[in-house]
């Protein structure tokens, strides 16, 4: 990390303005970053694309000789301490690696599994003695490793587990019994990381070896993935020493939760992947087919669809690297060492991992989707990409957290960090708060005011709907998705307004692209929060909210934008000279 400002507290973007010197953007990345991004796209070209086919018909032996060939350029060490035979990277290193490593979600999922959920648990919650044991071994791809928690009958619920573990007479050693589902990696990991409750009810994890006694059920036939192994697990009287335990007894729930924050955090930039890839995909498509004696690209609603992809990819990008930087940030003012402040620090974040984890899974299924319907029939052909992408994309909305509880997430997390916030005092204040005067020498100052102007509408309307509920409002699901989605669209709006001006500061070639990028998506934004304002209104109203309220509400939600289709055009036409995701 370069960055020099003062770290950015997680949950903060809502009460202050996110400058552009301050955030991270993609275009900030050194040298050494680009070189370990280099390395992994080179070796998913050369290594891994031209033997994807026997993937699909399930060779794992591959898999595993490939996560080797992976260790072997370091790929699978990044995030390890180095006192463990690690390089104990930044996020941002290890997220870029993981986006080049994206470009097959199959491999992707493999490789992610074992260095993400499958080793990071062990990095932050095992003892010395354990992470010497195990960690040389995972980093230089000897041992394959997964991570078990999902159950048949508690997937969300994961604290529902029913696996037991019960301590043998002699207190020497743990039996395993239950069975575990959708297991990444489940066909031939070596390590485990599964949870279990001792004595039925103190949730806690374990480090399982198979050899140990752990069964894999067959392979899942499923929707996409098909070149990753995912299997049930089955343990029969699984005989884990007392040594194996990892972290604390009871407090199994901080290495699940806590690892699935660190996941988040780095999964925008794998769907941005993604969506560069069905762009890429759709424009050589677009340029190449002729219908109506010319290019399909020469349509509107063709070009509407291929500007689509592109602002999501930069606004993705400008949502998940902004992110990364400031979670580094703050990481470095501390020590990387210092397991448990680490996560305190991600913990803190939990509120932009959610909303990254919607906003980039929701824009990959918008992107693979419309790439199918450029493609037309081929779209719909398994000779043809997007049909693949299509089906690989899907999972991204339901694991890692499905996006129903992510977004539930984003409220529910922001009252509890910031419960002085969201009150009804702060509310009237926040209606009766004046903008700040646009600055006319930005060419985005329109999209910054209206920017203030929401995060004051998402100060108000959780305040409000705070103070009406109660403690009812946790069963107001569908109030707060809409307040959720407000909240998201804050975040993404301003951190491509961020990278924008950033560009434009440095003089880059692009900044014009990247504003037009940044007002378009504002428009849509606007839009999108028109309506989710329109629903949380009508709802408090129905519980007799006072009717200022709603007029003090409609005068945060006004946008006026640019004009949108003009817009559109110009950046589906710097696609399409492009010929490529032109940013
Ligand atoms: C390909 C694949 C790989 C996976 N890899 C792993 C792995 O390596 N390790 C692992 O442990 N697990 C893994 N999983 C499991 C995955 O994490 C779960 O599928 C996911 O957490 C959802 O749980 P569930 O399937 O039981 O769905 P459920 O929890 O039953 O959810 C069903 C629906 O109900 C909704 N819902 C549930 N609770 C609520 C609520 N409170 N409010 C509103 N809506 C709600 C959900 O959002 C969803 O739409 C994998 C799954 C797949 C498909």
């Amino acid at each position: 990390m370069t960055q020099t400002q003062a770290p950015v507290r997680g949950g903060q973007f809502l009460t202050s303005a996110a400058t552009p010197d301050e955030v991270f953007i993609r275009e900030d990345l050194t040298d050494e970053q680009r070189l370990f991004g280099q390395t992994a796209a080179e070796f998913m070209q050369k290594e891994v694309l031209p033997v994807v086919q026997r993937l699909y018909e399930h060779d794992w032996t591959l898999t595993r000789r490939l996560l080797k060939r992976a260790a072997d350029l370091d790929l699978l060490r990044l995030e390890v301490p180095p006192a463990y035979g690690g390089l104990g990277l930044d996020l941002i290193s290890a997220s870029y690696v993981g986006e080049q490593i994206a470009i097959n979600p199959s491999f992707g999922g493999s490789l992610g599994a074992h260095t993400s959920i499958g080793t990071l648990p062990l990095v932050y919650f095992g003892n010395d003695e354990q992470k010497a044991r195990y960690l040389p071994r995972l980093s230089n791809g000897e041992l394959v490793a997964a991570y078990a928690l999902t159950e048949t009958q508690s997937g969300s619920d994961a604290l529902a587990a029913r696996t037991a573990a019960t301590l043998t007479p002699d207190g020497r050693h743990y039996l395993l019994n239950g069975q575990k589902m959708w297991i990444t990696n489940g066909g031939f990991a070596d390590l485990f990381t599964i949870f279990a409750k001792v004595d039925g009810e103190k949730f806690t994890a374990f480090l399982v070896e198979r050899g140990m006694g752990v069964v894999s059920g067959r392979d899942e036939t499923k929707l996409g993935l098909d070149g990753s192994s995912t299997t049930a697990l089955t343990l029969d009287n699984v005989k884990v020493p007392v040594e194996n335990v990892l972290g604390t007894i009871g407090q199994g729930h901080r290495v699940a939760f806590n690892i699935l924050n660190l996941g988040r955090v780095k999964l925008g930039a794998r769907n941005m992947s993604g969506v560069r890839m069905a762009l890429n995909h759709s424009v050589k498509y677009a340029r190449e087919r002729r219908q109506f004696g010319k290019a399909i690209a020469e349509f509107g609603l063709i070009k509407q669809k291929l500007a689509g992809m592109a602002i999501r990819g930069f606004v993705g990008d400008a949502m998940s690297y902004r992110a990364l930087g400031d979670v580094d940030r703050a990481l470095d003012s501390g020590d990387r060492a210092d397991g448990p402040l680490v996560l305190k620090t991600i913990e803190g974040f939990s509120v932009e991992c959610s909303i990254n984890k919607v906003w980039t899974s929701e824009a990959l299924a918008w992107a693979v989707d419309e790439g199918v319907q450029v493609f037309g029939g081929n779209g719909y052909s398994r000779e043809f990409p997007l049909e693949r992408m299509y089906r690989d994309a899907r999972i991204t909305r339901i694991y890692e957290g499905t996006n129903e509880i992510n977004r539930m997430l984003v409220p529910t997390r922001l009252l509890k960090q910031q419960p002085h916030l969201f009150t009804a005092e702060r509310a009237r204040a926040a209606l009766a708060a004046q903008s700040p005067v646009p600055s006319p020498q930005s060419l985005l100052s329109a999209e910054r005011e209206y920017v203030a102007r929401l995060k004051r509408l998402a100060i108000a309307l959780l305040g409000h709907a705070s103070a009406t509920y109660g403690d009812g409002l946790k069963e107001e699901q569908e109030v707060l998705a809409q307040i959720a989605d407000i909240v998201i669209e804050t975040y993404a709006t301003e951190s491509a307004l961020a990278r924008a001006e950033k560009m434009a500061a440095r003089g880059d070639g692009r900044a014009s692209l990247a504003t037009d990028i940044a007002q378009a998506y504002t428009n849509e934004a606007a839009d999108r929060v028109a309506v989710a304002t329109r629903q949380v209104v009508a709802a408090l109203n129905t519980r007799g909210a006072d009717p200022s309220f709603a007029a003090g509400v409609w005068r945060l939600t006004a946008h006026a934008g640019v004009d949108g289709i003009a817009a559109l055009r110009r950046i589906a036409n710097a696609v399409i000279e492009a010929g490529k995701y032109p940013l």
